[in-house]
Formats: structure tokens, C-alpha cells, sequence
């Protein structure tokens, strides 16, 4: 194996990732560049088994997107309609919200996953209520709910402070904050592809004061666009300091481009040879994130399950009603049972384990 790292120009990191060393931004620019990106996937295989063995973590949960009226206009998003009335625009009441929670009373969900677009009429109400409806019917369910674009959002938009906006948001049920809203943090794609939504330092600062008060998150990357190598490694070391700082970060996950239905549908979709080597590259480069997470929905179920051998231990969950991904294209379903995906898990050669969303491992049977 060493010839082979050799000859690939890889055995210095090799032996750094030995040594317990960081990766640098070089380091991972060269992982991007590898022509022998198998190996750079048994490099991401080892640090992952390191860390979970041949587990690979799945949740129990379900998504609502309670509205799709957004103010924003990144060029990647297939799903927001930008005003009440537009063709396909939709915003739930929110009994019709609490109605998907409670059509699904005999299921043994362990979380609500909700992310909206940016409505610029909705009362904060809207949102407490929200998340108060649902515990109300569920008050053991974890609100994984509203990215940090969406704080910010609400920030500006009811004049309070992020962190405000935060407490006030806990104090009616919000247990974690999902990664979506971090696109590429590099300024230079920022500006071309989310110019009018919340910048990277923000979105990082939100997730800041999200752990100082006690929460876990998640950070996401949307990759295969206009991106360099660079910009990817750059958006991922940005994500480990962060990490450095307040641990709470449960996840990185990286979510593939779809081109269709949007302003970006000349570009192709990122190839599967791309996903994995993201996947393998975030294991290598983020040594302090305990999980990377193959979204099934974004990577289609071959190739997530192909990830779990390019550093990736977690596979999300059963999801249930996604729009975002099946507005953009993706033709994957639009949820998975429990005993499908730990049939995909065990038919990639891992061992499925049931988790909630802070990786207590669920006592489930199927
Ligand atoms: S990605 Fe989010 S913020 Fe951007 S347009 Fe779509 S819904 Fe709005």
C-alpha cells in the first residue's frame, strides 16, 4: 500500500493522518486533485472506522417544509417561489403542518427536520406556534428546525438579535439547527450563486451562539457547481474551526447540485466519482466532526451506499416528503422505511444502527 501512496504523491498525508496531524488546505487541495481517488477513499475508510467502525448511523424521521415563498434568489434553488400566489407557491397552516406529525402517530419518528424559504409576511408567531403544535402532539419528538439563514432572516425581519431569535425559538421547542444555508462559504461563489441571503460569517456565528446556548448542529456544503477545489477545502477547514471552538457539530454533510428547474441548469450534476471523493475528502479534512452523512436524497441510494466506504457513517434518515431535491430533479424516492435502509446498509457490508439526532442509539424493532 505504501508504493501505492507513493506512486499517487499521497504518502505524506498518509503518514500525517498516522501521526494525528491536521490536514492543511494544500493537503486537501492535493486529495481533490489525486488521480487514484480509491485511494483516497480507503485513506477516508480507515479514519471513518477509526472513529464508528462499520457502523453506519440512520434516523427515524420525517421532513416538513411548511413554505416555499422565499425573498431570496440563489441560483441553485428550484424550490422557493418568490410570492404567496406564484405558480406553485404553497404555505401551509398550521394545522396543516401539525396534520403531518399526527397522520404519522403510529410511526416511531424520533424527529421533525423542518426548513422553509424566506416568507416575508409570516408572524414570528407562526414559527413558536409552530414548533409549539408540535410538541404539543408529540412532546418527545427532537425539532431539528430553520437554518441559520432562516434565524438571520427572522432576525432582521422581526427586529431582534440572533440570538434572541435563538432563546425565543427554544423556548418553544427548538432542540437543534439542521447545516442547510452554508452553500460554499468562499465570497467569491457567495456572491454569483446566494448574493441576498445571510453571508458565511453569520451563518457561522449563528451556529456559534446555537452550541454557547446549549444545541447541536450540523454543517452542510452544496458542491459540484461553480466551486474550486480550493473554495470546497477553504468552506471545510472554516467549518473545523468552528468545531475547534465549541464541539458542536454533530455532522457535516455534503449536499450534491441538482441542475434541474433552476437558474444553474446548464451546469452538470456532479458526478458519483465527485460525491465520493467529497465524502472522503470532508473525513479526512474535518478530524474533529464525529459524523459525515451521505444525504440519499441529494447523492441518489447507489451512490450513498458506495459512500460508506469513502469515509461516510451516517446515511440521514427516512425522510419522508422532500421537495427540495425533487423540485431540483432528483429522482430518488421520496422516503425510505427503516427496513429498507438497513437493508441498503447491510447489502454495502455495514452495520445499520438506528440513532436519534444527537447519536443516542434507538432500541427500534423493525
Ligand atoms: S436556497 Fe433557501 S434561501 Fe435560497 S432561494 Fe431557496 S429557499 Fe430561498
Amino acid at each position: 500500500m505504501r508504493s501505492r501512496l507513493r506512486s499517487a504523491g499521497l504518502l505524506d498525508i498518509a503518514d500525517k493522518l498516522d501521526a494525528g496531524i491536521r490536514l492543511s488546505l494544500e493537503d486537501g487541495v492535493r486529495l481533490f486533485e489525486a488521480g487514484d481517488f480509491l485511494l483516497v477513499g480507503w485513506l477516508a475508510n480507515r479514519e471513518s472506522e477509526k472513529r464508528n467502525g462499520g457502523r453506519t448511523f440512520y434516523n427515524y424521521n420525517s421532513r416538513i417544509e411548511a413554505t416555499n415563498v422565499c425573498v431570496a434568489s440563489c441560483l441553485f434553488c428550484s424550490f422557493a417561489r418568490l410570492k404567496p400566489g406564484d405558480a406553485d407557491a404553497y404555505t401551509m397552516s398550521l394545522d396543516e403542518a401539525w396534520d403531518k406529525l399526527r397522520s404519522r402517530a403510529a410511526q416511531p419518528l424520533t424527529e421533525i427536520h423542518v426548513v422553509n424559504g424566506l416568507h416575508p409576511d409570516l408572524p414570528f408567531s407562526y414559527y413558536t406556534d409552530l414548533l409549539t403544535g408540535f410538541k404539543r402532539i408529540r412532546p418527545n419528538i427532537h425539532l431539528k428546525c430553520f437554518t441559520a439563514v432562516e434565524i438571520a432572516f427572522f432576525a432582521d425581519l422581526y427586529q431582534m438579535t440572533d440570538e434572541q431569535v435563538l432563546r425565543e425559538l427554544m423556548a418553544a421547542g427548538l432542540d437543534s439547527l439542521p447545516g442547510g444555508g452554508a452553500e460554499i462559504f468562499a465570497e467569491r461563489v457567495r456572491q454569483k450563486i446566494c448574493h441576498d441571503k445571510c453571508g458565511a460569517d453569520r451563518y457561522l456565528d449563528i451556529h456559534r451562539i446555537a452550541h454557547r446556548l446549549g444545541m447541536r448542529s450540523n454543517v452542510t456544503m452544496l458542491y459540484g457547481h461553480i466551486e474550486t477545489a480550493e473554495e470546497r477545502v477553504d468552506h471545510m477547514l472554516r467549518a473545523r474551526t468552528l468545531q475547534d471552538e465549541t464541539g458542536g457539530f454533530q455532522a457535516f454533510i455534503p449536499l450534491a447540485f441538482h441542475p434541474d428547474n433552476n437558474q444553474m441548469r446548464k451546469l452538470p450534476a456532479p458526478s458519483a466519482a465527485d460525491t465520493l471523493r467529497v465524502h472522503a475528502v470532508a473525513r479526512l479534512v474535518l478530524d474533529n466532526v464525529p459524523h459525515i452523512k451521505a444525504f440519499w436524497i441529494a447523492t441518489g441510494v447507489e451512490v450513498a451506499q458506495t459512500a460508506l466506504w469513502f469515509g461516510a457513517d451516517d446515511l440521514d434518515g427516512t425522510v419522508q416528503e422532500e421537495k427540495i431535491y425533487h423540485m431540483a430533479g432528483s429522482r430518488t424516492p421520496e422516503a425510505m422505511t427503516t427496513r429498507e435502509i438497513e437493508r441498503l446498509i447491510r447489502a454495502a457490508g455495514r452495520e445499520p444502527v438506528e440513532r436519534d439526532t444527537l447519536y443516542n442509539v434507538v432500541a427500534h424493532a423493525v
